[in-house]
């Protein structure tokens, strides 16, 4: 190491991190001086492409299998995924990127559920719009959350079922914001519709690797790979150093901030090595719920879409019944099937329903005999959810009623949607959280735990984008 004071430490190299960084290293000036320990390894996508293909690469042992660094309490067949090495699981991600609608940030407020964020949709707007420009969305003009301007990218194509329900349900059903290119930009081609995202054979979603922010490149920038962070020195109200494991060595560095970018599982970890006593750290992770909606239809065949998830559906999302039980979020699904029955091979649509659910301190994150691994413990959905999967089913045949519907059929609820919410969740209240709007813990004021860690509840929504304009307006506001 060159040297061991820094100016800004940063821990993981993913959405939460690079976000963070590119607003930071757009305000620091040139002496700046930034060190970024990524507990992985760079994977380049054409390695990965190698690997998928069957083919051998050295990179496919550099990184740790993520199911080897946690210990998954949860109950029954419950999952959590993501994905360790340089741009975290912007490597593995579908690229889904919905905004959040402005009543999810006011659960509290509009239906007198759980708690509301700090912070509002109309402070995140600026912020939505330099995330969604960095990673060149497509999507529609209108929308059911507010937004100026047209998107980066034109919107994908709708199937033939979608377009039924567009034309019925107009801007409550939506050809889905993604960061699934429509159009090439940068070393990024158009999506293939292989469907086959969590390793996009063409290069066409958006992921660190291919972003061009600019960031590790950065002379001020110092990125090491290999080091994981297991905890920090905290004292009195501020963030001392950070230890860390590099080449089997233990290594120290200060600094005059850090931020936590390792996700919600690992940054709560990291913090309750550190002797963090804030009672709510690490509590409440959570995520949706999922589940597949498998729809026949009479003589109409599901095609045409252009993308694997063509569109969004919020006829069951927002309104009063949030007091009662979760949103849903409809998506519509293209992945490549077949109906076993001759001559109907295609009439048949694809949905996922995703839930909302609620924060709760017996789902939660905690250390292990392991300092390096955390335990994840997770009793499964709530009641909460349960009404609302109720509610889907009942409506469902009445919302498709536009469709020449034969059958609908329902799978059990999902093991994981992939997303990692809570444990570090934000307040306006120290004593209700444990970061403030701006993402700095409310005890130790030098210290920023971003990620979807801190999103206070969590909406039927893919979180990547909300919690990537998180970090742009946590560094703007801060330096
Ligand atoms: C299969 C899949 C599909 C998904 N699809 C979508 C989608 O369509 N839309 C959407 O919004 N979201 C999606 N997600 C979720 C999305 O990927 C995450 O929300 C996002 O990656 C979180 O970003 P992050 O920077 O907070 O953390 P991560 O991406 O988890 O990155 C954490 C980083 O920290 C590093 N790290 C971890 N521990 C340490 C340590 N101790 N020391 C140093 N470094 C460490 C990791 O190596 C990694 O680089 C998907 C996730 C998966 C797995």
């Amino acid at each position: 190491m060159k040297d061991t004071n820094y100016d800004l430490i940063v821990v993981g190299s993913s959405f939460a991190s690079t976000f963070f960084l590119k607003k930071y290293l757009g305000k620091a000036p040139a002496s700046a001086r930034v060190l970024v320990l990524e507990r992985g390894h760079l994977y380049p996508h054409p390695e990965r492409v190698k690997e998928m293909r069957g083919e051998q690469t050295p990179y496919a042992a550099l990184n740790p299998n993520y199911t080897d660094t946690f210990v998954n309490k949860s109950a029954g067949d419950k999952a959590w995924r993501f994905s360790i090495g340089f741009g975290g699981s912007s490597n593995c991600w579908v690229g889904c990127t919905p905004r959040f609608l402005p009543n999810d940030f006011r659960m509290k407020q509009r239906y007198g559920i759980a708690q509301d964020w700090p912070v509002g949709y109309d402070t995140l707007d600026p912020y939505y719009d330099e995330a969604e420009t960095i990673m060149s969305i497509s999507g529609p003009d209108d929308t059911p959350f507010p937004r100026k301007g047209a998107y980066p990218q034109p919107p994908h194509l709708f199937t033939s079922v979608d377009k039924l329900l567009h034309q019925k349900y107009g801007n409550l059903y939506i050809n889905q914001p993604t960061a699934r290119a429509r159009t090439p930009v940068g070393s990024r081609n158009m999506c293939c519709v292989s469907s086959t995202c969590t390793l996009c054979p063409v290069n066409a979603k958006f992921t660190i690797e291919n972003a061009g922010m600019g960031v590790y490149e950065d002379p001020r920038v110092e990125l090491r790979y290999g080091a994981q962070v297991h905890h920090l020195t905290l004292a009195g109200n501020q963030a001392r150093q950070v230890h860390f494991v590099q080449d089997g060595k233990e290594h120290q560095a200060t600094a005059d901030a850090f931020a936590l970018g390792a996700n919600a599982i690992f940054n709560a970890h990291i913090l309750l090595n550190s002797g963090d006593a804030n009672p709510h750290t690490g509590k409440g992770i959570g995520e949706q719920i999922g589940m597949q909606v498998s729809v026949y239809l009479d003589k109409l065949a599901c095609v045409g879409g252009s993308t694997y998830v063509p569109a969004n559906g919020y006829m069951l999302y927002d309104g009063d019944h949030r007091r009662d039980h979760a949103a849903c979020l409809i998506e519509s699904s293209n992945a490549p099937f077949v109906r076993m029955e001759r001559g109907k091979w295609r009439d048949m649509a694809i949905f996922r329903m995703v839930f909302e659910e609620l924060p709760h301190a017996h789902n939660y994150v905690a250390p292990s005999a392991d300092r390096t691994k955390p335990e994840v413990h997770f009793q499964g959905p709530s009641a909460y959810v349960q009404k609302g999967i109720a509610n889907m089913k009942q409506k469902l045949p009445g919302l498709f009623s536009c469709l020449p519907v034969e059958k609908i059929e329902f799978s059990d609820p999902l093991p994981t949607e992939s997303h990692i919410l809570g444990t570090t969740r934000m307040s306006s209240d120290p004593k209700a959280g444990v970061v403030d709007k701006h993402l700095i813990h409310h005890q130790y004021r030098n210290l920023f735990v971003l990620g979807s860690g801190s999103f206070t509840t969590y909406t039927p929504a893919n979180p990547t984008l909300t919690l990537s304009a998180l970090s742009l307006y946590a560094a703007d506001q801060a330096f």
